[in-house]
């Protein structure tokens, strides 16, 4: 399989509870590698402008103010299958349904607040990857 790399945001209700490096070490050890990785806080604008595909959806107003509610830790993970791997590691959207041992399952608290967002295709990594970061940020 292919080296790739996907977008991984910490979100606001783990940095609250100072869990970020718990769950970067899911990460390492599935053998992601965090090749760049800052701390912010999203402003409205950036929210909406990231979740803009889920602006129809009924919890899009909810999500943007919960992405806002304090620091999240926005990420490039890479390694081989990186997308689909990351998807593996973070479990279901909602941590009720998620598997034993993923980071959902673990840190989740509700299917809005439930610690992580990973990119869903490469497609899609590509364009997140570059919301936040250019080329030289990332350190493979
Ligand atoms: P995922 O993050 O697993 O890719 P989605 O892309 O469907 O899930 O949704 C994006 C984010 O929106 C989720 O991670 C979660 O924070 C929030 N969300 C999804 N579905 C709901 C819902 N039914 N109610 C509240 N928030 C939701
Ligand atoms: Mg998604």
């Amino acid at each position: 399989m292919a080296i790739e790399r996907t977008l991984s945001i910490i979100k606001p209700d783990a940095t609250r509870r100072n869990l970020t490096g718990q769950i970067n070490a899911h990460f390492e050890e599935a053998g992601l590698r965090i090749v760049a990785q800052r701390r912010l806080k999203l402003t409205p604008e950036q929210a909406k402008g990231f979740y803009a595909v889920h602006s129809e959806r009924a919890f899009f107003n909810d999500l943007c103010e919960f992405m806002c509610s304090g620091p999240v830790v926005v990420q490039v993970l890479e390694g081989e299958g990186a997308v689909a791997k990351n998807r593996e590691v973070m479990g279901a959207t909602n941590p009720a349904n998620a598997d034993e041992g993923t980071i959902r399952k673990a840190f989740g608290e509700s299917i809005e607040a439930n610690s992580v967002h990973g990119s869903d295709s490469a497609e899609n990594a590509a364009i997140e990857i570059g919301f936040f970061f250019s080329q030289c940020d990332i350190v493979g």
